[in-house]
């Protein structure tokens, strides 16, 4: 039997779409962006560390400010897990969404610095999710399995016109798209496709190598349908500056969000205090709204959590962009 002939068996795919396989894999060879470094390398490290980075963060950002400083200070997984779990988010600063950083940091003790290579294992890591499972098991691995990141739901939506669809269906979907015969260029080719003519607010079909077949092609402004704007909620609290000696109160925070960064203490508002300013924070799920106090003590709940640390000090801790901002009022109060 071919190995075409068992690839329509195996995965149920008609001679046309085995046409527009070859459609989209001549596009990527053409098209792609082959340059991007994480395509030029299979080492898993630095495949994961990519797809992680661009999990929430787009990739201009990733290539401009992180991605190649964080392989600088880490450059194996093995020297992640070397470090302390504070030098990691310090590495991470300003990228957000910590708790990438700190299950980065956990898969790199869990494994000793060397990862598992099927997508079966890896999903059992910290912070790795089914579609990033599958991409370092393709990217690093070869192993031939579809991915489901934002851009390749969108194109899926659309391709097959559908307004909604469960997560069950939408791998149905990909597993029933995907080209098991050229697995690393079938699934770069649907982000690079998501990425530069499926777009969100516009499509490029005239160019698009899908567009033969693409069910949802006359207006691809339908698919999917689009989600209820949620309100984002502003979250008002008070953020207390305390000094000692030159030296600032700070506190490793618990929240899940910011957990291990060091932040100013927060309250209640505190009577006769100064207020400092004011620092507002959008985050992808609320917004913060603080006002800064300048304090003369800090209530007692904190007396067994806070350390203090000089200006110079704080810069090499590994703190949010609200703090950050905080830190500059600090600073320019001191002047
Ligand atoms: S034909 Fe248009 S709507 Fe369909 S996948 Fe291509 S760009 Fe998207």
């Amino acid at each position: 039997m071919s190995a075409d002939k068992k690839s329509t068996m195996d995965y149920g795919l008609s001679t046309r779409d085995l046409s527009l396989n070859e459609a989209l894999h001549s596009w990527y060879l053409k098209n792609g962006r082959h340059d991007l470094p994480w395509r030029k390398t299979n080492d898993p490290y630095q495949v994961y560390l990519s797809e992680i980075m661009l999990q929430q963060t787009q990739v201009r950002t990733v290539l401009e400010r992180f991605y190649f400083p964080f392989l600088e200070r880490f450059p194996t997984l093995k020297s992640v897990a070397e470090a302390s779990e504070e030098e990691l988010l310090k590495a991470w600063e300003g990228l957000g969404y910590y708790s990438r950083a700190r299950n980065l940091h956990k898969t790199a003790r869990i494994t000793g610095g060397v990862l598992p290579k099927t997508a079966e294992e890896l999903e059992r890591l910290p912070g790795i999710g089914r579609s990033t499972a599958r991409a370092i098991a393709c990217f690093a691995f070869g192993e031939a399995q579809p991915i489901l990141d934002a851009n390749v739901r969108r194109i899926l939506f659309r391709f097959f016109r559908r307004r909604r669809a469960t997560e069950k269906e939408l791998w149905r979907m990909a597993e029933r798209l995907f080209d098991p015969t050229h697995p690393y260029e079938w699934n770069q080719a649907m982000m690079d496709l998501g990425a530069g003519l499926c777009l969100p607010k516009a499509s490029h079909c005239d160019l698009c190598p899908l567009a033969r077949e693409c069910r949802g092609r006359e207006a691809p402004q339908r698919y999917p349908a689009p989600k209820k704007k949620k309100e984002k909620p502003i979250r008002k609290c008070t953020i207390l500056v305390h000094e000692r000696a030159g030296r600032f109160a700070l506190l490793r925070s618990e929240e899940r969000f910011h957990g291990g960064l060091w932040q100013f203490p927060r309250s209640e508002r505190a009577s006769h205090a100064e207020v400092l300013g004011r620092v507002v924070q959008h985050y992808s799920h609320f917004t913060l709204d603080g006002e800064i106090l300048n304090v003369d003590t800090l209530p007692d709940l904190f007396a067994s959590t806070v350390r203090y640390f000089s200006v110079e000090e704080m810069e090499k801790l590994p703190m949010g962009g609200a703090d950050r901002k905080v830190l500059q009022w600090v600073v320019g109060s001191e002047e």
